[in-house]
């Protein structure tokens, strides 16, 4: 940071803002993790300096040995955290990674399935501003009014009907496991291929308490830096070495061009935390800090989507209170809680506006708060929703945040220059 301070100081300074930022507010964003300093350190490295087009081994570059190593290291660790027979760990992002599936399995024109954005889906599922929606027929499936969860009758139904040539599980807003067995047997019954986005739950999922779509799936993509606490980046895997292949192929050079080995390194650094011991305790506080969270604000009146969370994730109803998503995410940060705005199932409101909150535990778990704070933490959010007008209640709520972010510091090898 000297050195940057020393000869870049306008993104010096706002680094050192953003650093207080993180320091000093609640992170709630249920996609937002606090990667280790390890990762981090793979990430700013000298490995941004180097062309690597191909694979392992299979370079158009020369002088790529370590990089080898690297990227070979970080494609092992992918197949033995999730068990896979393939992995690819060059997409830059979530969304890369599956438009690379898409171009290996599908020819524009093809039907596909996805659960609708408003109901918890992805962009990349099927939203007609995305390339998935713009190339392909999409058939879109909800959940079920009543549960507010997947309704597997009614997506066999849609699928029975629509005969897709791909069908995608795993979402960015649901709060609940997945059946990824019924979704197989769907796929079979209709002769799709079946793909689980686990962007999510890909830490969950590592840590064994959620189950692996990748016995079961034809392909599984994800992000690395939600709950599996990486750095930004896509991540695909398959059980299938031919489809394997073939999807390397869409990567590179289908839609891709030189890997970022610097991401890659901290990649393998992070599936390498990932199949520690200690892993498995954080995600399974992830879960629970999130199942404290969700019961406090029930407690306290709010309406939780679905009436709970099996993950990481919770949905709030804020038409149980009469407020909508804009208006408490603006609340939320006069009191230094960082959170989204999310639609909630068959919202009246438009995406910009929503009825629903969504909130996290991956970050403040990373960070060491527990079931103790995540109640204190429901406790402040109803507290600071529940009296929106009193300056008084806002100003105890910000006390009670600077708290919190107090006993649990962060990235305490970071020095804290006083931002000019
Ligand atoms: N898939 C799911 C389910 C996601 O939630 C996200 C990101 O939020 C993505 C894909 C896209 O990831 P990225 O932002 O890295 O492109």
């Amino acid at each position: 940071l000297e050195l940057l301070a020393a000869t870049d100081s306008a993104i010096a300074i706002a680094l050192q803002k953003e650093l207080l930022r993180q320091r000093q507010h609640l992170e709630l964003i249920a996609s937002e993790n606090f990667a280790s300093p390890a990762v981090m350190a793979a990430q700013g490295s000298v490995l941004t300096n180097k062309y690597a087009e191909g694979l392992p081994g299979k370079r158009y570059y020369g002088g790529c040995e370590f990089i080898d190593e690297v990227e070979q290291l970080a494609i092992d660790r992918a197949k033995a955290l999730f068990g896979a027979a393939h992995a690819n760990v060059q997409p830059h992002s979530g969304a890369q990674a599956n438009f690379a599936v898409f171009l290996t399995l599908l020819q524009p024109g093809d039907t596909i399935m996805g659960m609708d954005l408003s109901h918890g889906g992805h962009l990349t599922h099927g939203s007609p501003v995305n390339v998935s929606g713009k190339w392909f027929k999409v058939v879109q499936y909800g959940v079920d009014p009543q549960t507010e969860q997947l309704n597997f009758e009614s997506i066999r139904t849609l699928a029975l009907e629509h005969k897709p040539k791909l069908i995608i599980c795993g979402y960015s807003a649901y709060p609940r496991t997945i059946d990824f067995e019924k979704f197989r047997a769907i796929a079979d019954e209709v002769g799709a291929y079946l793909m689980a986005d686990i962007a999510h739950i890909a830490g969950l999922v590592a840590a064994g308490l959620h189950p692996n779509p990748v016995p079961l799936c034809d392909v599984v993509t994800t992000t690395t830096h939600k709950t599996l606490r990486g750095p930004r980046g896509g991540l695909i895997l398959t059980r299938d070495p031919d489809l394997g292949k073939k999807l390397d192929k869409s990567v590179f050079p289908g839609s891709q061009g030189g890997p970022l080995e610097h991401v890659i390194a901290a990649k393998a650094v992070a599936f390498g935390e990932a199949l520690q011991d200690s892993f498995k305790d954080y995600s399974a506080s992830v879960i629970a800090n999130a199942q404290a969270m969700a019961a406090q604000l029930q407690k306290r009146g709010f309406k939780i989507v679905s009436g709970g969370t099996d993950n990481h994730l919770l949905l709030v109803d804020l038409r149980s209170i009469g407020m909508t998503g804009k208006k408490a995410d603006q609340l939320l940060s006069q009191v230094n809680i960082t959170a989204n705005k999310n639609t909630v199932p068959f919202d009246p409101e438009s995406p910009f506006v929503t009825s629903g909150l969504r909130l996290g535990s991956p970050a403040l778990t990373t960070r060491g708060m527990r079931t103790a704070e995540f109640t204190e933490i429901a406790d402040i959010i109803a507290d600071c929703l529940l009296n929106p007008d009193d300056e008084a209640q806002l100003d105890q709520c910000r006390t009670r945040v600077a708290a919190l972010c107090n006993r649990f510091p962060l990235y305490s090898h970071l020095p804290q220059l006083e931002p000019a």
